[in-house]
């Protein structure tokens, strides 16, 4: 599998100080082969590639990953990236009704997900209504009828009365949309869906319906539903779709089946479009908002190799901090220096509260590593720093008139001097206490 064939490319390299051209080759040519296999267009996997070798040269070397992993963690960003990074919201408008048109190829699964889109909606509160705009093909409004009764939306249709499974509607889409906008209004539908027509493959007159029903309603969001199976002509299709009627998300479907979804990278890659919703399954229920990370996952199909990554990270912190607990429990004579480079220290390694949150003995603080930011670590240091150095080692000194000196020369408040100084005596307490060893089983000194 491919995980195991990038784990014996991490074990040649591991140990390798920086990235060289040769080690990227190796992992580069393991990801091309990843993304082909996903069915992703051969010139988005190019393009990707191109892309990916020259971020990786150009790439720190990492403490805590080997350069096979540096190169799969900067793909996976790549990937998530490009499919749209965090999940997008759906736009709605500030008057409503929000108009939400379905655009894609027929058999894209456009009438199904407008019944599942409809439920979805409705269980976030709104009151959506559907407007049958396919007047093309026998039982797409009866379709739409039984997605409707399903998801217990209303369904906008030409002729209401229509249930022969026979029957061809007729009528102009352009209309039935425009009619089904003033029906929501009338009815405070707050969303219309638009179910359109599709064509076995791209055609001009298609284009034309649907850029016209997008015109004549003002669609707020256009979402272009393509089937997950479709692979190599993802790119032609979603093109044509993107200069047709311009559309303002994706919906992947079928993702129930074999696709690892390389169509998704392929779409977003070549219209900058995010995806938004997967559809995975024929049922109601079979729909899902779209989660970049995961797809990234999916196409990679490594997810083994990236939770190895992840663990790497997080044990090469969990020795960071372990060090870090030593040097806490090895002061003797802790003083107010002492504390404020711990703090200097702590700050340079980033994000404070992730920090202590992987100290031993922190798990049971969870409500006070919420409380702090590091903006409190900010103003700790200027407290100390207005101290005198003498002050700083021996702080029984700071009198009341030395508080007030501090606080001004630190632009804080003097009670905030004042739970410095207590905290730190309790700290110091602590400190003399642990020195003989084992963890920090009270806490971290400072904590507000
Ligand atoms: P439209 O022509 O774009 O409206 O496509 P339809 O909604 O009529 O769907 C075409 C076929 O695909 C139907 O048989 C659906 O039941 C099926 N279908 C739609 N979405 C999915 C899906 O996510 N998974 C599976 N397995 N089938 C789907
Ligand atoms: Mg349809």
């Amino acid at each position: 599998s491919l995980s195991d064939r990038l784990t014996a490319t991490f074990k040649n390299l591991r140990g390798k100080g920086r990235l060289s051209e040769a080690d990227i080759d190796g992992t580069a040519r393991e990801i091309r082969r990843a993304l082909l296999d996903a069915d992703v267009a051969v010139p988005v996997v190019r393009e990707f590639i191109a892309k990916i070798k020259a971020r990786a040269l150009g790439a720190e070397v990492s403490e805590a990953l080997n350069p096979g992993q540096q190169v799969v963690k900067i793909v996976n960003e790549e990937l998530v990236g490009i499919l749209g990074g965090d999940t997008r919201e759906l736009r709605l408008a500030k008057n409503p009704p929000t108009v939400i048109m379905l655009a894609g190829l027929q058999g894209a699964g456009k009438t199904t997900l407008a019944g599942k889109l409809a439920a979805h909606l409705k269980g976030k509160g709104h009151t959506p209504i559907l407007a049958a705009c396919d007047l093309q093909r026998p039982n797409a409004v009866n379709q739409l009828q039984v997605g409707g009764e399903r998801a217990g939306v209303p369904v906008f249709a030409p002729h209401p009365g229509i249930s022969s499974e026979a029957e061809t509607p007729t009528g102009d889409p352009v209309q039935v949309a425009r009619d089904a906008v003033s029906e929501a209004r009338s009815k405070l539908h707050d969303i219309v869906i638009i179910d359109t027509a599709g064509r076995l493959g791209v055609d001009q007159e298609l284009m034309r319906q649907a850029a016209d029903i997008k015109a004549a309603v003002g669609a707020h969001e256009t979402l272009f539903v393509i089937d997950s199976m479709i692979g190599q002509d993802a790119v032609n299709t979603a093109q044509a779709f993107n200069e047709g009627v311009d559309f303002t998300g994706v919906v992947l479907t079928k993702l129930d089946g074999d696709a690892r979804g390389g169509a998704a990278l392929s779409v977003a890659q070549v219209t900058g479009k995010p995806v938004m919703y997967a559809s995975t399954g024929e049922g109601l229920k079979d729909f899902e908002v779209f989660h970049p990370d995961r797809m990234a996952r999916r196409i990679l199909d490594m997810g083994d190799v990236l939770s190895l990554i992840e663990q790497a990270e997080q044990s090469w912190d969990k020795a960071e901090a372990a060090k870090m607990a030593q040097k806490f429990a090895d002061q003797e004579d802790f003083t107010l220096e002492d504390f404020r480079s711990q703090m200097q220290q702590l700050k340079k390694m980033g994000s404070m509260k992730k920090l202590l949150g992987m100290m031993p003995g922190a798990q049971g603080m969870r409500q006070q590593l919420d409380q702090f930011d590091d903006s409190s670590v900010d103003r700790i240091e200027a407290i100390i720093n207005s101290m005198t150095p003498h002050e700083r080692v021996a702080p029984k000194i700071i009198n009341g008139s030395r508080r007030a000196r501090i606080a001004k020369g630190s632009g804080v408040h003097v009670s905030e001097v004042n739970q410095l100084l207590e905290r730190f005596g309790q700290a110091q307490k602590m400190m003399k206490k642990m020195a003989g060893g084992g963890g920090m089983p009270g806490g971290m000194p400072g904590m507000p």
